[in-house]
């Protein structure tokens, strides 16, 4: 016995040895396993990379070690884009290896360079031309022979205005006839016969992130999100200053995620970003926004364009904040949004006023999205995206004789009639057809619209422009300051709180507060930084 004792020891040293460096190694990799029934990560190798980095053992070793180390468990596997078919025998060794190695594993179309070009949108298609037409069911048909799941990139539309479709269109508008031509050819060309290919096959849609101009080229999102099995959301927010990229801010992805995610319910899978015109700190935005607007899983689009240019310090900075947005994921799962209702109904027209609601947002005005225009809230926002409403007028009537205070844009306004234009709960913003206009606000100038808008809410919020406030279910706050400055802010509640400091990414973030009775003083956010309080 004594002496099987030091063997005992050094056996034991080196098994707690080998586990605490396996751990390291696999920390992420296991704890995305253990959390991607909260939020599971996916990357894709676009069909190029199949060929370029996917075809060789070394090549998939080298992919799988990547994903594992950014905590990857789902990997979609591409067999088209840009007119490039992957061969089968690669899709088919990748597919799986990954499935071997522990992977989800799915498939991916790219609809680019399809076939006849659109007269608009360079790579796009013209889908009245039949040849087209049967082309893009060919490449679902050879897909759907190899993989049960398809997602289909945002290329899935049309904005072509050739003789063909001039013809086709008859006397439809042509957001009506690209709409009604998608949803056809979506049913006919994909998933009927995909289906007939692989009866358990599920096809995802992903819809784009521009999706004030959705109906205008084809997307449908009513129709196409009741025929497809799931959807996925583009949530690529990018850097609002990048001279190529930029010019869209951070609240739209938290925005749109939110959006389809009340259209498509349990069928929307998640958000869908990538590393263009980014560095480490907006690359990070993009996730957090994603998951903070509940998506169920985030995409990194993609693996080839993570290897370079800001790719991998993006990646590197993620890692960091991984297991926190595991933990972010679980805090606002199912949890119902308190705040300012805003609408936006299918199909609507933004005129002058696009993406007006991803700017509202920024303003530190907590909003709902959704897709119906509904008067048993407490507060609303209404831009000229209301009028698609056919009811707008009375329902807006409704609200205002209740006391319900209603944010409303100029451009709505002016269309309405005196009675409710000059009601005294109704407040006009000023966007005057600039809704990035609204950026350049004051502290002062938005001290009356959140006054006004949050009371009902027995919440007061004082901050600079660009500074997020989010209301998670019935004990939680989010404050979030995109600027590129430390800030600070206060929030005043109605009744005493207690808070806590539940998360702060990034990981080197700092929110300092103090707080007395229902007022919470935040002395210093640094920029860029997400709290969560909950009270
Ligand atoms: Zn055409």
């Amino acid at each position: 016995m004594k002496r099987a004792i030091p063997v005992v020891c050094a056996a034991a040293i080196i098994c707690v040895l080998a586990i605490a460096s396996g751990a390291r190694a696999q920390s992420l990799w296991d704890l995305a396993h253990q959390n991607k029934d909260a939020l599971r990560i996916a990357t894709l190798f676009d069909a190029r990379d199949v060929q370029r980095r996917l075809s060789t053992d070394q090549g998939i070793d080298d992919a799988i070690d990547w994903c594992k180390k950014t905590g990857v468990t789902h990997a979609f596997i591409e067999s088209f884009r840009d007119g490039y078919t992957a061969e089968r025998k690669a899709l088919e060794h990748a597919r799986d290896r990954f499935r071997a190695a522990g992977f989800d594993v799915a498939g991916c179309v790219t609809p680019t360079k399809v076939g006849k070009d659109s007269t608009g949108w360079k790579s796009i298609a013209c889908y009245t031309d039949e040849p087209t037409q049967k082309h893009i069911q060919e490449i679902f048909e050879y897909t759907a022979s190899m993989f049960d799941e398809i997602m289909i990139d945002d290329f899935w539309f049309t904005d072509c205005q050739c003789d063909e479709c001039r013809k086709a269109r008859g006397g439809k508008g042509w957001a009506e006839f690209r709409c009604d031509l998608m949803t056809q050819i979506s049913r006919d060309r994909i998933l009927k016969p995909a289906r007939a290919v692989n009866p358990n096959v599920k096809i995802i849609i992903k819809y784009p992130q521009w999706y004030d101009q959705f109906h205008n080229r084809g997307y449908e999102v009513v129709r196409e999100t009741a025929d497809f099995d799931r959807t996925w959301v583009g949530t690529e927010t990018r850097d609002y200053a990048d001279k190529q990229w930029g010019g869209t801010v951070q609240y739209e992805a938290y925005y749109i995620m939110r959006w389809l995610g009340v259209i498509g319910g349990a069928k929307c899978g998640g958000g869908w970003f990538d590393p263009f015109g980014t560095h480490e700190a907006t690359y990070a935005e993009q996730a957090r926004q994603t998951v903070l607007a509940d998506a169920k899983e985030m995409l990194l689009f993609c693996y080839g364009a993570l290897q370079r240019d800001t790719g991998p310090a993006n990646v590197a900075k993620l890692r960091t904040e991984i297991p926190d947005l595991f933990r972010l994921a679980r805090l606002v799962r199912n949890q119902p949004l308190r705040g300012i209702a805003a609408p936006k109904p299918p199909n609507s027209d933004a005129a002058n006023e696009q993406y007006v609601y991803d700017l509202v947002g920024m303003l530190g005005l907590p909003i709902v999205p959704t897709n119906e225009m509904r008067t048993d809230v407490k507060a609303a926002f209404l831009p000229v995206h209301a009028l698609k409403d056919p009811q707008v007028q009375t329902k807006l009537g409704t609200m205002l004789d209740a006391g319900t205070p209603v944010l409303a844009t100029d451009g709505l306004a002016r269309k309405l009639p005196p009675a409710l234009a000059d009601n005294k709960n109704l407040l006009v913003l000023p966007v005057n057809g600039k809704p990035k206009g609204l950026l350049d606000l004051t502290r002062e100038q938005l001290k009356p619209i959140r006054e006004k808008l949050l009371a009902p809410l027995g919440l007061g919020f004082d901050a600079p422009n660009k500074v997020a406030l989010y209301l998670i279910g019935d004990r939680c706050v989010v404050v979030e300051n995109f600027n590129d400055e430390p800030i600070t802010a206060t929030l005043e509640f109605a009744q005493p709180v207690k808070p806590a400091k539940t998360l702060v990414l990034p990981v080197d973030g700092q929110a300092e507060f103090s707080s007395e009775a229902g007022k919470i003083d935040f002395q210093k956010i640094t920029p860029r930084t997400l709290v969560m309080l909950t009270y």
